[in-house]
């Protein structure tokens, strides 16, 4: 028995619609238990803590993130996305001329890995509440130096790694001090000799240099359009605040003041108030422009 030719042709159309139902299915349950199997994009670069960069259409200007300006070096954007982003559709708008529009992009999972720390120094885990009154005005702080949009012209000659160093801790780890579970870790740890001399990624203006209660004595710089950069456990701060730096140039030395367990570089790369990963923004501007 033969079957028409478009009989047999619509049965294996509806055996290929249910196979695909049946591997469907699986895949969307894991997908919504937002588990960390999924591979991540590497090709978009766009995963919660990396780097969107987008070529601008013509004639569009003052694109935005969540509201917030975006880094723009020549035609391209480069938006840094948070490590709390949803996965999924996220939003830029921009200007032709009075016309607000709008680009959306993907933003694909990242399976960050978990890392635990013992800390002896309990006052680092648990502090008491004059030390968390201090913990959180350092915070604000903080936080307003990374929301600053300066209009200084963002790096044209790359971003610099400020020292050579073993890696010791990845930026977008789950961290747990002591089994308490702590926020992802915000920055590259970059292991190195007390003393060793840490560089400028790029030119900048010196935001803040101050002893702060987890991060030691630590130092901002304000590269431009939103991106800004900090440096933490040092041992000697070389620059002050209000200076401008050269690409390149030495700001202070590796120590280990404030939560380390060792000497050591906390680098931090922020990019339009969202901590990113620094080796993103690394090869983000070494690309040049176009
Ligand atoms: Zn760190």
């Amino acid at each position: 028995m033969h079957l028409p030719v478009h009989r047999s042709r619509t049965l294996a159309l509806l055996v290929a619609l249910l196979n695909g139902l049946l591997i469907g299915l699986p895949l969307l349950a894991s997908g919504a238990s937002a588990g960390s199997k999924l591979p991540s994009n590497i090709s978009s670069g766009a995963v919660p803590g990396g780097i969107y960069r987008w070529s601008l259409p013509a004639g569009a200007t003052d694109p935005k993130f969540n509201d917030r300006p975006v880094l723009v070096r020549s035609t391209e954007a480069l938006v840094g996305i948070p490590l709390s982003q949803p996965l999924g559709m996220a939003e830029i708008t921009y200007k032709v001329g009075e016309q607000i529009r709008s680009h959306s992009f993907q933003v694909n999972n990242k399976a960050y890995t978990e890392q635990h720390i013992t800390l002896k120094n309990r006052e680092m885990v648990n502090p008491n509440p004059d030390q968390l009154a201090r913990i959180r005005r350092e915070s604000s702080r903080q936080r307003a130096l990374y929301l600053a949009f300066s209009d200084r012209e963002p790096p044209q000659n790359g971003f610099l790694q400020p020292l050579e160093g073993r890696v010791s801790s990845l930026f977008g780890h789950r961290r747990f001090f002591n089994g308490q579970p702590r926020n992802p870790h915000s920055g590259l740890d970059i292991a190195a000799p007390a003393g060793t001399e840490i560089r400028a990624p790029a030119a900048a203006e010196v935001t803040l240099v101050d002893h702060l209660y987890y991060n030691g004595k630590t130092i901002f710089l304000d590269h431009g359009q939103g991106l800004v950069t900090m440096y933490c456990h040092l041992s000697k701060p070389l620059v002050k605040e209000g200076e401008t730096v050269k690409q390149g140039q030495v700001i202070g030395l590796v120590g280990a003041t404030g939560r380390a367990t060792g000497p050591h570089l906390h680098w931090s790369v922020s990019l339009n108030g969202y901590r990113v990963d620094p080796e993103s923004m690394m090869s983000a501007l070494d690309t040049g422009t176009n």
